[in-house]
């Protein structure tokens, strides 16, 4: 179960706490957000989407996220409390916000043995919508995606990373825009029309009934807020990037906020790798894992013990500079012999399966160095070549597994991206970057 551990404190503590959080976030007052709420806090709470994420208690996560895991079936209140280990009352008071803020609805009775039969609850997938942005060195890619992770809209563009900001925050803008858009939304800080319905018919819509989304005809979208996932170096807890391999212009340029002025929602930033680990174990690849990205750069997004491990300082993952080769080729970091320098330079030569050797010779590193359980491949150049990749990195792993004597860490691609993985690992990121904003309401994604 992908949960964080509920720790000692028991239901009379969750009760309490839960009850702050609804008093103070004055649930289910029904205005829009506005420009005022940009910023990661969102603590002014006027809006369901800003009571999502004011609603960060631990218990309300866990609930959230046992409803979310359930989906259309549904789950009872007794097994949310069996399962969560809150008393009854506790998980009561919980659900009864959540259907007041219309995230939950009543999905029907089921029987249970020996009783009356009990009503479950589901999540209500659109209750909320967030966006998640891949910008590429070359490419930018934005998903709409709702409560439950399903993508109901979607744009590429051609970019420019180093067109300079303005120029990338007008084309993310645009981006942004045209997905709420799309979908009724208005994420610039104005009011949303009043009463203006999501589409019933809209792609992506469940086909389960979808009465009880919200109360009073107030069922549109509620922009929860902004992922934009990017090469690093960068610090995700500031959101400020440091200087980005080849594009050295945006050291110190503050992302989230400058984003978060323009668009008038909470914005977060994190690395692409990092935004694809998240989504990938989000999506159930569970336990500890490294997704290795090799596109225009190559990078690492570790996951350990469920847990994307970023580092205080967003640090960890820098999987492409690490030095293989002493006076080997120049690489675009200023070092020599980096990882991400080799696998370039053999595909520059057409010598994939050496560019495989050089990966495979990395995550061997990775594995003695972090003991993971799967190593999972994905960016364009892989993709372009995914069965020679697997087989180089596996061969790497399975010699090294024959000097240690343990079993060969298996490798393969990341799975994921929408369509079982066919368009490929840019929507991965771009997915996972809308889980950014998503997660830490079912109390996913801090490492
Ligand atoms: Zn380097």
């Amino acid at each position: 179960m992908n949960r964080t551990n509920g720790g000692p404190d028991g239901g009379g503590a969750a009760a309490g706490r839960d009850a702050v959080v609804g008093t103070g976030t004055g649930a289910g007052t029904g205005a829009t957000i506005g420009a005022g709420a940009a910023g990661r806090a969102g603590g002014n709470g006027a809006t369901a989407g800003v009571n999502l994420l004011g609603l960060r208690s631990h218990n309300t996560a866990l609930v959230l996220d046992l409803l979310r895991t359930a989906g259309a079936e549904g789950i009872s209140r007794l097994e949310l409390a069996e399962r969560t280990g809150l008393t009854p009352q506790a998980v009561s008071k919980i659900t009864a916000r959540l259907r007041a803020d219309g995230l939950a609805a009543d999905a029907g009775r089921r029987a249970s043995t020996g009783g009356k039969p009990r009503t479950v609850l589901r999540l209500v997938p659109e209750a909320g919508h967030a966006v998640g942005v891949h910008l590429d060195r070359d490419e930018l890619r934005a998903v709409l995606v709702d409560l439950d992770g399903t993508v109901v809209g979607e744009r590429t563009a051609p970019l420019d990373l180093g067109a300079g900001a303005e120029a990338v925050l007008t084309r993310v803008a645009g981006a942004v825009e045209g997905l709420w858009g799309e979908r009724g939304g208005k994420p610039r800080g104005a009011p949303a029309e009043p009463g203006r319905p999501v589409e019933p018919g809209a792609p992506g819509a469940p086909g389960a009934p979808r009465g009880g989304a919200a109360v009073g005809g107030r069922r549109r979208l509620s922009p929860l807020g902004v992922g934009i996932a990017l090469p690093g170096p960068l610090d995700h807890a500031r959101g400020v990037l440091h200087r980005v391999t080849g594009f050295p212009e945006w050291d110190g340029f503050p992302l989230r906020d400058a984003l978060a002025r323009r668009l008038g929602v909470p914005v977060v930033v994190d690395k692409d790798t990092n935004a694809a680990a998240l989504g990938l174990a989000v999506g159930g690849e569970g336990g500890s894992f490294a997704y290795l990205h090799l596109g225009t750069g190559l990078g690492a997004g570790l996951v350990i013990g469920g847990s994307v491990h970023r580092g205080p300082r967003t640090g960890a993952g820098e999987f492409g500079h690490q030095v293989l080769q002493l006076d080997g080729p120049r690489c675009g970091c200023g070092d020599r012999g980096c990882v991400e320098a080799l696998c370039l330079d053999a595909v520059a030569r057409g010598e994939t399966s050496e560019a495989a050797r050089v990966l495979g010779t990395g995550a061997a590193n990775l594995v003695g160095l972090l003991d993971i359980d799967r190593v999972l491949l994905g960016g364009r150049i892989v993709e372009a070549a995914p069965e020679t990749f697997v087989r180089g990195v596996r061969e790497v792993l399975e010699a090294r597994a024959r000097r240690t004597g343990d079993t060969p860490v298996p490798v393969r691609i990341a799975s994921g991206g929408g369509e079982e993985g066919r368009r490929g690992s840019g929507q991965l990121v771009a997915e996972g970057a809308a889980q950014s904003v998503l997660a830490p309401l079912f109390g996913r994604g801090d490492g």
